[in-house]
């Protein structure tokens, strides 16, 4: 018999979920949660399937977080992988910077998930001064409700940076551990980067601990919405996965969360025999 934890997220597709996200949160007051907007749309020209995707940018999703009973600016800005090529900076970062009032040297921290080059800061005009790296302990302490969570396999030294946003959804933002919802879906890994078999089994396991979350934003792409079906279509193809045999636990944690999900989204059976009466 598994055990049901309750959970209290909704469910959140895509960008316009952000949107939803933020208007929602501007009227919380809600103490250790996080607003968080799309500074960059991550892209990948790289395909699942090896082909590529001609005249599509390589570029890492960067996200703007900051708390959510306070209005951002130059003292409570986190930048997570501000590596902004000229377009994706003119298409979003900067309307969105234009829309809460802030400019590039309003931008106070940085947080880098891993260290390859296409993550690592990087502006179209000059970095800003302002810019720090956070500092923030696994346990989040200085920043109440963030907290960072190791994911090794694409990098030795990749972690995530989570955060709780003010709809209580638990949102994880973690670079390449999670390319885009393609690759998750095809169980890929980033084989230009010449993974080894320990790489890719800690790829899987990093994975499995990632779908812990409610919302993922991935390196390379769009927020990616952690559901029943998509656990579902998860645990039925990652017997195909490389390697899957050597870590029998991944399929084991992946039915866990299966099962939570469940759990979490059938009515209460108290609720259900109040409704008949
Ligand atoms: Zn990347």
């Amino acid at each position: 018999m598994q055990r049901c934890l309750s959970r209290t997220a909704g469910d959140v597709t895509g960008s316009n979920a952000m949107e939803n996200s933020v208007l929602g949160a501007s009227v919380s007051s809600n103490h250790g949660a996080y607003e968080f907007r799309i500074l960059q749309a991550g892209t990948l020209p790289l395909q699942p399937d090896g082909s590529v995707a001609v005249g599509t940018e390589h570029r890492c999703t960067s996200v703007l977080i900051w708390p959510a009973n306070e209005r951002p600016s130059r003292s409570n800005t986190i930048c997570v992988d501000p590596c902004f090529t000229d377009e994706g900076f003119r298409q979003t970062a900067a309307p969105v910077l234009c829309q809460l009032g802030l400019s590039v040297s309003d931008l106070s921290y940085c947080f880098v998930t891993h260290e390859h080059r296409d993550h690592w800061p990087k502006f179209p005009t000059e970095q800003p001064d302002s810019l720090r790296p956070l500092p923030i302990s696994p346990t989040g302490a200085g920043f109440p409700g963030l907290s960072t969570v190791p994911c090794p396999g694409h990098s030795p030294r990749l972690r995530a940076l989570r955060l709780r946003s003010p709809e209580n959804h638990d949102v994880w933002i973690v670079g390449d551990a999670v390319l885009n919802l393609e690759w998750l879906q095809a169980w890929g890994y980033y084989w230009p980067n010449f993974y080894d078999v320990a790489a890719i089994v800690k790829t899987w396991r990093s994975v499995a601990t990632i779908l812990e979350a409610d919302i993922i934003m991935p390196g390379h792409g769009e927020p990616i919405s952690v559901t029943a079906d998509l656990m579902r279509q998860l645990l039925t193809s990652f017997g195909d996965a490389e390697f899957s045999s050597v870590c029998p636990e991944v399929t084991k944690r992946l039915e866990q969360r299966l099962n939570d999900l469940v759990c979490r989204d059938r009515p209460a059976l108290g609720r259900v025999q109040n409704t008949s009466q």
